[in-house]
């Protein structure tokens, strides 16, 4: 008789860092083991990362102010991707100097997964797409335990171009791999408490919302809530749950 030992299936999640979240060295060294203690407890993790702090600006307003606006669309989303290009490379060698297996996922890489149509500057993601290649490159490192770091925002057309999803756009990342590993839950990390009433500059004292279902979320958004990228919620998964919780905490 052979006794198999009976494992309890692990938690898999999608977490997202924000920029603000990892916007300096303690704030990203915070990231950091947040993901480490997560990892050590057993659960599978995803990490998609923004650009760090306001990097996306600073290289948008470098690279127009320098061109004399004579800079091509897809020449300005190559330039915009170096942010989270950035990001994927310290966070994964922070994570494995950190005692966790990682790798991380550029988009001029074979195996990238998020493949889009040529808007650049404002992406659609080939959906069935992004899923086999999700399935076929990052599923298998989130199941034997290695953490994957994606970069967030970019994505890459059939011909090879890089894209970007558009500002925001890293939600849609976290989404897009939430959907494909059929992930339990999106963890959004940024620097608010969570999803406000309403703008904690406009309205005096607003209260947290400490549940919204999504078609509810859409209204805010739209109405100029800025709180997840309106357009990412159209990917959302609707068997997975998304949190929000703030960067201070230090765990996930
Ligand atoms: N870094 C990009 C931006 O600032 C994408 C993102 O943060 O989701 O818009
Ligand atoms: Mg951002």
């Amino acid at each position: 008789v052979i006794l198999m030992k009976s494992e309890k299936p692990c938690k898999k999640i999608v977490v997202k860092f924000g920029g603000s979240s990892i916007a300096d060295n303690e704030r990203l060294s915070r990231a950091v083991s947040a993901v480490v203690s997560e990892a050590k407890k057993g659960t599978r993790i995803a990490v998609v990362v923004s650009a760090m702090g306001k990097t996306t600006d600073t290289l948008l307003n470098a690279a127009k102010n320098s061109s004399n606006g004579k800079l091509e669309k897809h020449e300005l989303d190559d330039i915009l991707s170096m942010g989270e290009r950035t990001s994927v490379r310290i966070f994964c060698a922070a994570l494995r100097t950190n005692g966790v297996e990682s790798r991380y996922f550029d988009p001029l890489d074979e195996d990238w997964p998020i493949i889009t149509d040529a808007s650049f500057s404002n992406a659609n993601p080939l959906r069935d797409e992004c899923e086999k290649r999700v399935k076929e490159s990052v599923l298998p490192l989130v199941e034997k335990g290695t953490v994957p770091v994606i970069a967030g925002f970019v994505g890459r057309t059939l011909t090879g171009k890089i894209t970007t999803l558009g500002r925001g756009g890293s939600d849609t990342t976290a989404f897009l791999l939430a959907e494909a590993l059929k992930a339990d839950e999106v963890v959004l990390v940024t620097d608010a408490d969570g999803i406000m009433s309403g703008d904690p500059k406009v309205v005096a004292n607003p209260s947290r919302i400490s549940e919204i279902d999504v078609n509810t979320l859409v209204g805010l958004a739209d109405s100029g809530a800025k709180f997840i990228h309106s357009k990412a919620l159209k990917y959302k998964p609707q068997s997975v749950d998304v949190r929000v919780i703030n960067s201070a905490h230090g765990d996930l």
